[in-house]
């Protein structure tokens, strides 16, 4: 019982459900294995409005609020995390900049086809040679009668060989700092846009990760998102409210795996009874669940204050913080609990583990979540929020 639910958010998550057990989670193994990020889900996905519930309704969305997006890509997660960071990337990312800074002609010209998973989208800010510090990236858009040439590259980049719509960040005025980023949308086709080698993974296999290089990119200025240098402000609201999506993500990874231990430990015996009935089973399956309680709420916390049109830069970094530790965490117990069954590939919990990993490493790790929240709390004092 998820007493924070209302009926619309309890009818959004088990219709996504049903739709994930019948469609997603018996192929999952296959399509990790074979690596293939299967597209037909995700425009099955567009269709049903999966994607879209927290759009405008103008936009092709359902208008909802921040929590039935959670509850979208945590019901995702919990059946295939390489699907669910596809979509995540998609949404949140790609959709979720051009929703909240595009000018509303950009909105119309390319949300609907978003929302609809008719066109895929990917968020273009990691560099080779930066990540955290993404302030130091070096891909530079330089004005040119009437145009923008873009050159640089790109790093990881979820959905970056198979999106049709990529939202790029690039430095326009070098002298300013941050201050002289801004951030394009560049279509698929674009001259001089090409991916590079092929990036092998622990985990999320399924989901297209790529190197995105832009040789001589040129776009319309049209095709700016907002005023000239706001794309690193940009970039920031974009993360806080990723963030809420990626503890969502973590969650679902957590909850698959305390679903995938409590049901072998039911079954498994040795020493004549399910492992079920030995205390040091029970204390593990009692702190994941208490772990995933504590995720989830904070998670609630940081989707209501979103909503609510609060500040929520920290509660949203300690709710991706501590969800996404509490995937891996959980995640591995799991593994414990299934003994060496856990340790090989036939049993769905080792991918688990590998595909959490992520949760601590993407859209800011748990290290820079950490110096979020100390200089918020140190700036700010400690009011609960
Ligand atoms: C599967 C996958 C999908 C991704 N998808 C996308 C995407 O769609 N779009 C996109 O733009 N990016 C994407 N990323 C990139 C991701 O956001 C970065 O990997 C992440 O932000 C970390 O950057 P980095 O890898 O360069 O690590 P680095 O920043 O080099 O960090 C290395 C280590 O140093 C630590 N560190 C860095 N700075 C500090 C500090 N000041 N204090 C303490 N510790 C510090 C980090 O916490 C980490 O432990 C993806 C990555 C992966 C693996």
């Amino acid at each position: 019982m998820q007493s924070e639910l209302t009926e619309e958010h309890r009818r959004i998550r088990d219709t996504l459900a049903a739709f994930a057990e019948r469609e997603i989670r018996p192929f999952a193994a296959k399509w990790e294995r074979e690596e293939t990020f299967p597209r037909e889900v995700m425009e099955k996905l567009g269709a049903l409005g999966f994607l879209g519930v927290s759009f405008p309704e103008r936009f092709g969305g359902a208008g909802a609020d921040t929590l039935s997006q959670v509850l979208v890509v945590e019901g995702l997660a919990r059946c295939d995390a390489a699907v669910a960071l596809s979509c995540a990337a998609h949404v949140s990312l790609a959709a979720g900049h051009i929703g909240g800074f595009a000018s509303e002609e950009q909105k119309q010209h390319y949300l609907p086809a978003l929302v609809g998973a008719k066109r895929l989208g990917a968020w273009c800010l990691t560099e080779p040679g930066s990540g955290s510090d993404a302030g130091a990236m070096r891909t530079r858009a330089s004005a040119d009668r009437g145009d923008y040439v873009i050159n640089g590259a790109k790093m990881f980049i979820t959905n970056g060989n198979i999106a049709d719509v990529y939202v790029v960040m690039a430095v326009e005025r070098s002298e300013q700092g941050k201050g002289g980023v801004s951030a394009f949308i560049v279509e698929r086709g674009a001259k001089g846009l090409s991916n590079g080698r092929k990036i092998e993974k622990l985990g999320l296999r399924a989901s297209d990760t790529a190197e995105v290089i832009f040789d001589n990119v040129r776009v319309p200025a049209a095709n700016r998102i907002g005023a000239s240098g706001e794309g690193y402000a940009q970039t920031l609201k974009v993360l806080e409210a990723g963030r809420v999506g990626i503890a969502g993500f973590s969650l679902g990874i957590a909850r698959a795996a305390f679903e995938t231990a409590v049901a072998y430990a039911r079954e498994r015996k040795q020493f004549g009874k399910p492992i079920a009935e030995f205390q040091a089973i029970q204390w593990m399956v009692a702190d994941i669940a208490t772990r995933i309680d504590a995720a989830w709420l904070l998670t609630v916390r940081a989707a209501r204050l979103k909503d609510a049109g609060l500040p929520y830069a920290r509660e949203a970094s300690m709710a991706k913080l501590f969800a996404s530790e509490t995937a891996m965490w959980a995640s591995e117990r799991a593994v414990q609990i299934h003994g060496g069954y856990g340790y090989i590939s036939e049993f769905q919990v080792e991918r688990y583990m590998r595909d959490a990993k992520l949760t601590e490493i993407g859209e800011g790790t748990s290290e820079i979540q950490r110096m979020i929240i100390a200089k918020s709390l140190l700036r700010d004092g400690y009011l609960p929020a």
